[in-house]
């Protein structure tokens, strides 16, 4: 028997963030909670190992106190799940492990839920009993008659069915003895109903393809809106429960929709654990418990989810494979395909990626022939893709239409009313910040050197470049045309919805946006709704981009289509191509034909040429050609190192420090990197925290080394009094 456990304590500092020796309890097991004397105190820890002999002296080692639970909390996948994410993103041991427990769990508030149960006393002779009750007590008949030997009751069901006072009287004259049983809270969700679909070859395809591969293969599955992906999941996932293996599916929490939970629950049923952030605390918590007793075979969730505790997995897929969401981009930093890319290695099963969009990069990978590439070219309903029709604005503002509105878009919501169908206007509006344009000409302001847009900053009214920080004075007339009409801001979807009101003021409009939807209910019966309302409109955000389904929408109009495309971002363009082509998908997913009113004062630009014609693979080709010539991501890398604190001088001190520290490593490879500067953020203070970073932009070639070198570096700038962060292609540069 072993008798020395590893343990690391739940503390997040770096000081602490090694295994201690401790003596072992007799029942000790690897992956449970313990509690351990640590310093002066008691503290929670997790038990990473055991073994028969410490370096430390036996008598030196401090015992464990006990063990918090009687099973582990971790697997040993999870184990070396998280020396992997050390490893790759530098992040804290303990961080990473706890991102495998639920908060929940963790916190102590949770309670299990017990639930009372009554049963007849073995070998009690029921006859006899009958004898003494007298003559009227009828209904204390009727529930000794009921009572079978050996069977189990609800004590609350039988206070129902023949009153509490007579079930007491059972148990005081000790007929019925009570005991306890954890009950496993579930969220309730309606079954829709399950059509029965024949797979069209396409399908079958990759449904045989991923489910006869023997090995951990990634698989991407790019097809167009409403080509039947889910279906293709639906059927992999059947195939990998009948090899007594179980499946994690991921979908980006907005698309956890009832309909999607739904689909997936008349299928199959109570096999299935949900997580996502509309559950109650104790509904997250037995879920969790339910997936950890085996009791489900398929988790279906969010980002967090691929942490699952599922055994034996025999697939993981994660659906709109290109989301953002995807990369959890606040500490612990990690991204998402890269952990279900070790799980499936480590389950020696397939990854299965799934987009209308893919990311450039994964697509990247498909076209080298890292990833196996199948394609679903059309609709699962045969209808054509929806027309698309491209309105430049600046005509509209010189024709003396001043208004968010084309003319154009205008005269389809009335068509599409008076014919009683249903439109989704939507509002390409993220972040807080906003680029600038001339309403006149379709000028965008760019930075000189970085050639990505400028941001205005109107604390200081300047504009910003998020790469370089280059700053510039603040824009009063086009430098291209000359005109004053420049827009720095962006209109809401209140005021939208307003002006909607005033031209329709007959039919219901809803708009939905993270304001009008702050509760998972508040969501839900909005789009039920909207469902249930033709003719209407629906005007939205982002959210409305993904995974609904409703068959009366035929008009989809998008405002101000350039709003993301000139985000200071790398992937701006990537971004509103696969915006743009999600929110197309939602018209015409029923019988009839959909159209597309696509707004923008830039109708030049490439990206509309590949839009309007649904060419996802020619804009592929163009994109990449532009990132590999400027030597952006996927053919270099980018690092920034965020250095945040308190106090200002000591963040810009330290970063000055690294910032020199890290120079000969850039002389050591003059021919890898392509930019190399150190700043203050462009947002210089949240929360009373000052932000300095260093941005580093490297070809690939001796990327891993270069990235150690990296981590090496800052670590010796380690500071109690800072945080400091390294980020890997981060996609919000602020
Ligand atoms: P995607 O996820 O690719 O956008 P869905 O899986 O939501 O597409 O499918 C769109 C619609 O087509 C759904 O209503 C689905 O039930 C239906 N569908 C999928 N596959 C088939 C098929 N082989 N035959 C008929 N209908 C199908
Ligand atoms: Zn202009
Ligand atoms: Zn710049």
């Amino acid at each position: 028997m072993c008798k020395i456990a590893e343990v690391i304590v739940d503390i997040a500092n770096s000081e602490v963030d090694r295994v201690f020796d401790y003596l072992a309890l007799s029942d000790t097991i690897i992956g449970q909670r313990v509690r351990v004397p640590f310093g002066k105190r008691y503290i929670d820890g997790y038990v990473t190992n055991l073994k028969d002999t410490s370096a430390v002296d036996d008598n030196a080692l401090k015992s464990i106190q006990s063990s918090i639970d009687d099973y582990p909390v971790l697997l040993p996948e999870h184990l070396e799940l998280a020396q992997f994410m050390m490893n790759k993103y530098h992040l804290r041991f303990i961080d990473c492990l706890r991102l495998f427990v639920p908060s929940q769990l963790r916190s102590k508030h949770m309670q299990p839920l017990y639930i009372r149960y009554v049963r007849v006393i073995e070998d009690y002779n029921m006859e006899e009993y009958l004898l003494k009750i007298r003559s009227n007590a009828t209904k204390q008949r009727d529930l000794i008659l009921y009572l079978l030997p050996g069977a189990e009751y609800v004590q609350a069901e039988l206070n129902k069915l023949f009153g509490i006072t007579n079930v007491n009287k059972l148990i005081n004259s000790g007929v019925l003895t009570q005991f306890e049983k954890q009950k496993l809270r579930k969220p309730t969700i309606n079954n829709f109903d399950d059509k029965n679909i024949t797979l069209n070859s396409q399908q079958l395809e990759i449904v045989n393809s991923v489910s006869t591969c023997n090995d951990s293969s990634t698989h991407l599955v790019f097809g167009v809106t409403g080509s039947g992906k889910t279906e293709v999941y639906m059927n992999i996932i059947q195939k990998v429960l009948q090899t007594d293996k179980n499946a994690i599916l991921l979908v980006p929490e907005i698309s956890l929709t009832p309909q999607v939970m739904g689909v997936f629950t008349s299928r199959f049923g109570d096999q299935i654990a949900l997580l996502h952030s509309g559950l109650s605390d104790g509904e997250r918590f037995d879920e969790w418990q339910r997936i950890r007793l085996g009791e489900v075979r398929i988790v279906i969730g969010a980002r967090s989810a691929i942490f699952a505790p599922v055994n034996n997995l025999g697939v993981i897929i994660i659906d709109e494979e290109h989301d953002p969401s995807y990369k959890s981009e606040s500490n612990p930093r990690y991204t998402t395909h890269d952990v279900a890319k070790f799980r499936c290695i480590y389950n020696n099963c397939p990854l299965v990626l799934g987009s209308a969009t893919p990311s450039l990069d994964s697509f990247n990978r498909a076209k080298s022939g890292e990833f196996i590439l199948h394609t679903l070219t059309q609709r699962a309903n045969k209808q054509p893709m929806p027309t698309m029709q491209i309105v430049n604005m600046c005509d509209e503002v010189r024709n003396g239409n001043n208004s968010i509105f084309s003319n154009t878009l205008l005269n389809k919501l009335n068509n599409c009313i008076s014919s009683g169908n249903q439109a989704i206007l939507f509002l390409n509006r993220r972040g807080y910040s906003s680029y600038v344009i001339c309403r006149e000409c379709g000028y965008v302001a760019k930075c000189e050197d970085c050639d990505v847009s400028l941001v205005y900053h109107k604390e200081d009214g300047l504009l910003k470049c998020h790469y370089c920080n280059k700053r510039y004075k603040a824009l009063t007339q086009c430098p291209e045309c000359g005109s004053e009409n420049i827009r720095m801001g962006s209109s809401g979807t209140q005021r939208i919805v307003s002006e909607l009101q005033n031209v329709f003021p007959d039919i219901p409009i809803f708009r939905l946006d993270v304001d009008t939807t702050k509760t998972k209910d508040s969501l839900n019966n909005m789009l039920k709704n909207f469902a249930e309302n033709s003719p209407s409109i629906l005007v939205g955000t982002q959210m409305i981009a993904k995974g609904h389904d409703f068959p009366n929408v035929t008009l989809v109009g998008v405002l101000d289509a350039d709003m993301s495309l000139h985000f200071s971002d790398f992937r701006a363009v990537e971004r509103t191509f696969q915006l743009i082509t999600q929110v197309s998908g939602r018209a015409g997913r029923g019988e009839k034909q959909g159209e597309v009113i696509l707004q923008t004062y830039t109708p030049r630009h490439y990206i509309y040429h590949y839009i309007k014609d649904y060419n996802y693979s020619g804009f592929f080709d163009r994109e990449v050609n532009l990132r590999e010539t400027t030597n952006f991501p996927p053919f270099a890398k980018i690092i920034r190192i965020l250095i945040t604190g308190e106090n200002e001088s000591l963040a810009k001190d330290i970063s000055g420090q690294i910032f020199k520290d890290l120079q000969p490593l850039k002389q050591e490879f003059p021919r890898d990197f392509v930019y190399f500067a150190g700043m203050r953020s462009p947002v210089s203070k949240i929360q009373n925290k000052f932000r300095y970073q260093i941005l580093m932009r490297f070809k690939l070639d001796n990327e891993q080394e270069i990235v150690n070198r990296i981590y090496e570096i800052v670590d010796k700038h380690n500071n109690p009094k800072l945080q400091i962060f390294v980020e890997q292609n981060p996609a919000n540069m602020s």
